[in-house]
């Protein structure tokens, strides 16, 4: 597998791919969409589509080194076998390891937000899998994960997976709800961009000269930046979706900020005007 790191702002970023393949049908993710509106697309981003009828997917957690730091964000589909992503296992702890890293060199564990591909690893036999970490999630996204109806909608794509999510972290007193924005670390931050899930955090990294932001799944596909009321069927309120969408794209755009985001492949792109459209370009360093 290859790695993909970026030094940024003092930190080393690492993309970390727990799972990738052709796993779900267009027209599951995107049942809105017509399907002739894929064939530009499919020329653009080649690598995010599979044969005629599934996108290409990757899960990607980050590694975030720096200043005496080590933080994690998203914590993939976890050990499986996970029958949503064709009964894959993450890699997520066999990436860490390939460096030299246990679970317990992590210090922080932002979850970006609650769905089953960004908290699969959290926990381990019903213990947090990153002992000393402590685990930020907005105060957000933890009220509405705890309402029934988010719980049986959830419950309905991989059963029980928030029970043992959460109830561990809460137990061991180590979940950490932020309201909004927050600087974790030097020149880190998370801030809130909710519509794909009602406390989606983003991540900031950098400074003033040179910064990238994680954005997890305000985009779940390239498509998106230029067609941003394009929703995918996992965006739980879908016109604020829209709406974080467009101001994303529009501060990334002016500001010239590359964005990392958990379902495109693992490189960081800039987005970039072509014609009447914006799209999302890769950065080579
Ligand atoms: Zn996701």
């Amino acid at each position: 597998m290859h790695t993909h790191t970026i030094t940024i702002g003092g930190y080393t970023l690492e993309a970390l791919i727990d799972v990738e393949g052709a796993f779900f049908p267009v027209s599951v993710v995107f049942p809105d969409v017509p399907e002739t509106a894929w064939e530009p697309v499919r020329a653009w981003y080649p690598d995010t589509v599979s044969g005629s009828d599934k996108l290409y997917t990757r899960v990607t957690c980050y590694l975030i080194r720096g200043y005496g730091r080590t933080i994690l964000v998203d914590a993939g589909i976890g050990p499986g076998p996970a029958p949503l992503f064709g009964h894959a296992r993450g890699a997520l702890l066999d990436e860490l390891a390939r460096r030299g890293l246990t679970p317990d060199v992590i210090d922080t564990v932002v979850l970006t937000h609650l769905h089953p591909d960004h908290v699969g690893w959290v926990t381990r036999d019903g213990q947090p899998t990153f002992p000393r970490a402590r685990y930020i999630v907005s105060h957000a996204e933890l009220e509405a994960f705890h309402r029934d109806d988010v719980r049986a909608a959830m419950h309905a794509i991989v059963p029980g997976y928030l029970d043992q999510c959460l109830a561990p972290l809460e137990g061991a007193g180590v979940l950490e709800p932020v309201e909004g924005p927050v600087e974790l670390s030097h020149g880190l931050k998370v801030a809130l961009a909710p519509g794909h899930t009602p406390g989606l955090l983003r991540v900031e990294l950098g400074d003033a000269t040179s910064a990238v932001w994680l954005v997890a799944d305000v985009f779940t596909h390239p498509a998106q930046i230029t067609y941003p009321e394009w929703c995918s069927a996992f965006d739980m309120i879908p016109d604020t979706a829209i709406a974080t969408r467009k101001v994303v794209i529009e501060r990334a755009t002016t500001e010239g900020i590359p964005i990392l985001a958990s379902h495109f492949p693992p490189v960081p792109g800039r987005l970039h005007q072509d014609g009447a459209s914006i799209r999302w370009e890769p950065v080579s360093r």
